[in-house]
């Protein structure tokens, strides 16, 4: 007998949307200049979630000025423990309105209302606390005293993680002394305009958090002004490298956090059970629009039939479906664009000769899905295992020796996140030590800690976000050279 789950819808009645959203600079909601405003979508509906404002270079040039202003005559001479209670006050709104944050971004984004409530905003609440203790302990993070903020920095964030990714940019740069002119992804700029909300509810100084809503053009325009003095970038490492090169004759500082491709290793001797667990974790969380994925799954030849089996009966569990409803595992992918570059790649991973395996699952008949899917059989030089799909579609590959498993970890262009499944420390220790990634994780996946830094080796990324290596992207040396 199968027992169905009942529905278990979220309310929305706590979210109050607004029907159109302006800018935030200098600490007041300003209609753009060129009286323009896009939609932004509910991606399982297909519904217009709101309409915001479509920045242009004088909107960046305004919110730059706002910034700067703020800094010089405000934030800059500000002692740092004031700087840090706006932090923690932030931090503790969050908190107060994680609710009504969960609700919007699962609305704006298409994830699971369970990740929204139960990780993204917990942790966004976690990186202004992190933050809010360092500020006045900046001496201590092993620095020296030689080092000042930069000023104006310009943040430009992707669409996986909205609020997430937010708090990662605006956190450290408000910690270190800096001021922020913001821009979000344009098809999720929604928890982004109720964070502009928290800035005046915390009663945040006008003009130190800026936020300009926008396309890729408004992102360029921020890029290119003058006045900001350091870009940090998260999104992928095609816009990544345009943005280096646009500022390589500039001397603006930069950090990028680009795409991945991560490696999930799994040893003979691995926990199976617990094992499967964390590969379906480490790419069917949020839909796997996750830099850090396990997008790459190489298992131990031996074992391979074994971890196989399970997690195809695993995945046939998994939930699809309305993002609100508590039950679901797997929301909407986020836009029509992005699935049809994770169609592209899984029809290219079928030409080239994987085996390809779905889940059977009835999608939705509104809004953008798809369902959970597997490539054995996967070859090194095949796209699906070179190319990010930044989607719910795993790559295996095989392997016989531990030395193999390195090697074949190792080649690829990326660099961000790699996993280790063994019941051997020593092993577990060995393989760290050899994998070129940011971050390992030891029989776990997609864990993070504003505590602990985040960042990639090669085509994923420079600098570090999070822990006391996070604070550095923020401060520039005040040595005279
Ligand atoms: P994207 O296309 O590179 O866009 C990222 C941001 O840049 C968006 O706000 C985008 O605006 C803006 N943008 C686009 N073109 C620009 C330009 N020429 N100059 C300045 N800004 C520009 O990336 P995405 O598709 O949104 O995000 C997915 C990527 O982000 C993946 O590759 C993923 O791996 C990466 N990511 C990395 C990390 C990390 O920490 N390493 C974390 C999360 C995501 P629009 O939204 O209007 O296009
Ligand atoms: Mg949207």
């Amino acid at each position: 007998m199968v027992f169905e789950y009942a529905p278990s819808i979220e309310s929305t009645t706590i979210l109050k949307l607004a029907n159109r959203y302006q800018h935030f600079i200098g600490g007041k909601m300003v209609a753009p200049a060129g009286g323009k405003y896009f939609d932004s979508l509910n991606p399982a509906t297909g519904e217009v979630v709101a309409q915001f404002a479509q920045g242009s270079k004088k909107d960046v040039d305004k919110a730059v000025q706002a910034a700067q202003n703020a800094y010089d005559k405000i934030w800059k001479k500000m002692p740092a423990a004031e700087r840090g209670k706006y932090l923690f006050r932030i931090a503790r709104i969050i908190q107060e309105r994680s609710r009504e944050l969960a609700v919007a971004e699962t609305i704006d984004n298409g994830k699971p209302i369970r990740e929204t409530r139960d990780v993204d905003v917990p942790l966004v609440a976690s990186h202004f606390f992190y933050h809010a203790g360092w500020a006045d302990k900046l001496q201590y993070a092993g620095l020296g005293d030689k080092y000042s903020s930069y000023g104006v920095v310009g943040q430009i964030i992707p669409w996986n993680f909205p609020l997430l990714m937010l708090s990662w940019k605006i956190a450290p740069a408000l910690a270190t002394g800096n001021t922020v002119v913001l821009k979000p992804a344009e098809t999720t700029p929604l928890t982004a305009m109720l964070f502009a909300e928290i800035c005046q509810q915390a009663e945040l100084p006008a003009g130190v958090v800026n936020i300009i809503t926008g396309d890729g053009e408004t992102g360029k325009e921020l890029v290119n002004h003058p006045g900001i003095a350091k870009i940090a970038f998260t999104g992928s490492t095609e816009v990544g490298r345009i943005i280096a090169q646009s500022i390589g004759n500039t001397d603006k500082a930069l950090s990028l956090e680009l795409g991945g491709k991560g490696a999930n290793i799994i040893f003979e001797d691995a926990p199976i059970d617990e094992a499967v667990e964390g590969i379906i974790n480490g790419i069917f969380f949020n839909q796997g629009h996750v830099c850090c994925a396990g997008s790459r799954l190489l298992v131990q030849e031996n074992v391979a039939g074994e971890v196989i089996e399970k997690l195809k009966k695993r995945m046939s569990l998994i939930r699809l479906g309305n993002p609100l409803d508590k039950n679901t595992d797997l929301g909407a992918i986020n836009n029509a664009p992005q699935l049809a570059k994770i169609k592209e790649l899984t029809q290219a991973g079928i030409d080239e000769g994987a085996e390809f395996w779905q889940a059977e699952v009835n999608l939705p008949t509104t809004g953008l899905w798809c369902p959970p899917t597997l490539f054995t059989g996967v070859w090194q030089s095949h796209r699906i295992a070179r190319e990010e799909i930044f989607g719910p579609v795993l790559s295996t590959i095989t392997f016989r020796t531990p030395e193999e498993a390195i090697e074949k970890a190792n080649n690829t262009p990326y660099g961000l996140s790699a996993g280790v499944w063994s019941d051997k420390g020593s092993r577990t220790l060995w393989a760290a030590s050899k994998l070129k990634a940011g971050v390992i994780w030891s029989n776990t996946f997609n864990k993070f800690d504003p505590t602990s830094p985040f960042g990639g080796y090669k085509e994923s990324g420079w600098g570090r976000e999070g822990g006391r290596h996070g604070l550095l992207p923020y401060l520039k040396s005040s040595v005279k050279g």
